[in-house]
């Protein structure tokens, strides 16, 4: 590793200032290193609007700096970005978990960029170049997921500390605790930086372990005298053994309902992260072989998704499974805010099909993946960094982990809460670190409907809005050679409006008059800072407002004739 006085940058591009989107770049010199590419789960679904990725600007344009992308752990918020990044920029390797690592090639096989993904599987314990400047070393913690790794980065500069997503569980359901060993260890180096998973900032006290819920899914399971399911989240696969291990006992078998349970069950069987006990796991195909009582389902849809196999039970359209009165549903997750009307449904849909239905809000039956309060200091204490920075967390959560921070005097220089497109330096020759105005890098969103992606700005958006709320307006003017007169009265069309026939041709009328008024007295009226179509719009809008008071998408068009 070489050292000079160039400064050591920490860039992030997602993550700060939101739960999701995550995307770190660490630089020196001509050398980059990227952690995680996650995305995020927009709550504009109603758009049509399926995913949201990270801004590449940055890396596309530094694209020959970069010398690997390391994955904390292979949560859709950490990896699912990864196919499209590599889309448009060649990460040459992507250092993982064997497990991140299956998930990723099947991401990449998905969108058809499998040859353009190069992996490294690593392990908790080992340590790796990457580049002429830095070298990694993955530390065990405990999540909700499998094989999650904090991350110490050796730099010129001294060490920077990653938590990734992170919680000290002292009794996991399996595998070990965090290694906390390592972290008092890598203390004593004393780290110029951490980064810290923020999320939980708001929570006092200790996150309970994964195992203490293990009890109340068992009794809740053994009460039932008829079939239960269990709703959660696939990648859980440390609760999904817990479940079969209950099941077992209760004298159920498993199935599983939902494509994305199935593949992590599938992955973690072959690769022996779950027992493969193929006489109690079924296919939920199987599952009129068995006896109602002897049935326990996992299922997606603990977020209430459109079409998912938890909501297709509720609206009582599931192939496989009929909920009937006296069966259990349990849902083992949180709700993620902005889901709350979703779940609802599925919730009260499935008390009306006569379901008991359990929950966070009712019973014990979920724990958080993430540190709380207490944790979060503790990490703090055994690392004692120079400088702090909050990630992984909307801004509420990255100043409370803050004032956790600088209430404990554990950070001996300076805690800085950061925003996505702020660069973060360290001077050596100052032996200073400094943050620069926000948005010194590019950043932003891009969104994904379907096979199709592409960037929306802020305009864009709020045209889908106008369109799913409201309707659209389409005006079409035909205009005479000379480009100034209308050849007739502007044709208009309705989209997606909600009124009565009679108004809607009331409507039509007073809109063409309005418009045809405008565009003839566009040069006299001379409306400053306006198109002749933004003029007409305006004049379209004015009319609709005088029948109904919405604000509909209003497109005007003109053709020369
Ligand atoms: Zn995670």
């Amino acid at each position: 590793m070489t050292k000079s006085n160039k400064p050591l940058k920490v860039i992030p591009l997602g993550g700060l200032g939101e739960i999701g989107l995550n995307l770190m770049v660490v630089e020196y010199d001509n050398e980059i290193l990227v952690i995680d590419c996650g995305v995020l789960f927009p709550d504009l679904h109603w758009l049509g609007l399926d995913l949201v990725l990270p801004d590449f600007t940055y890396l596309i344009e530094n694209e020959h700096k970069i010398k690997g992308l390391v994955v904390t752990h292979g949560h859709e918020d950490h990896i699912g970005a990864i196919p499209f990044l590599l889309g448009k920029v060649k990460i040459p390797v992507i250092y993982c978990s064997r497990f991140a690592g299956r998930l990723i090639t099947d991401k990449c096989e998905e969108r058809h960029v499998k040859d353009k993904l190069f992996t490294y599987n690593v392990s908790a314990g080992e340590k790796i170049d990457v580049g002429q400047h830095f070298s990694v070393e993955f530390v065990h913690v405990t999540h909700s997921t499998l094989e999650t790794f904090a991350l110490a980065i050796d730099t010129p500069h001294g060490l920077v500390i990653h938590s990734g997503d992170f919680k000290f569980d002292e009794e996991p359901y399996d595998g070990p605790p965090s290694d906390k060993k390592r972290f008092k260890e890598l203390g004593k180096q004393k780290p110029l930086l951490l980064l810290a998973d923020s999320t939980n900032s708001e929570r006092c006290g200790h996150s309970l372990s994964e195992s203490s819920i293990g009890e109340e899914l068992e009794r809740l399971i053994s009460e039932s005298k008829e079939a239960v399911v269990v709703a959660l989240f696939a990648s859980n696969v440390h609760r999904v053994h817990q479940l079969m291990d209950i099941a077992e006992k209760c004298g159920r078998k498993v199935f599983l309902s939902g494509r994305s349970m199935e593949r992590y069950v599938q992955i973690a069987i072959e690769e022996n992260y779950l027992p493969a006990r193929r006489d109690m796991l079924h296919a939920v195909e199987e599952i009129n072989h068995f006896a109602r009582n002897e049935v326990l389902v996992l299922s997606t849809g603990s977020q209430g998704e459109a079409r998912s196999s938890l909501q297709r039970m509720a609206k009582n359209e599931n192939r496989w499974l009929k909920i009937q009165p006296g069966d259990t549903v349990i849902l083992s997750s949180r709700s993620i805010p902005g889901n709350e009307k979703a779940i609802n449904f599925v919730v009260n849909s499935l008390f009306k099909l006569g379901a008991m239905v359990h929950y966070q809000d009712t019973n014990d039956v979920h724990v958080s993946g993430h540190a709380y309060q207490k944790e979060q200091l503790e990490l703090l204490e055994m690392l004692k960094p120079r400088f702090f920075i909050p990630v992984h967390g909307e801004f509420r959560h990255l100043n409370l982990h803050a004032r956790t921070a600088r209430e404990s005097g554990c950070v001996s220089e300076e805690t800085f809460v950061v925003e996505n497109g702020h660069v973060w330096s360290y001077e050596p020759e100052r032996d200073v670190a400094t943050l620069s105005e926000a948005y010194a890098v590019t950043t932003g969103r891009l969104w994904v409907a379907g096979d199709t992606e592409g960037s929306l700005d802020a305009s864009e958006i709020k045209s889908r809005k106008a369109a799913a709320r409201a309707g659209v307006i389409n005006v079409n003017c035909l205009v005479s050679a000379r480009g100034s007169k209308l050849a007739k009265t502007p044709h208009v069309i309705l989209t997606g409006f909600l009124c009565k026939e009679s108004t809607r041709a009331k409507i039509e009328k007073e809109i063409a008059t309005a418009c045809e008024e405008a565009f003839e007295n566009f040069y006299a009226d001379n409306p400053e800072g306006m198109t002749k179509e933004q003029w007409v719009a305006s004049h379209a809008r004015r009319a609709v407002r005088r029948y109904l008071d919405i604000k509909p998408l209003i497109i005007v068009s003109t053709v020369n004739i």
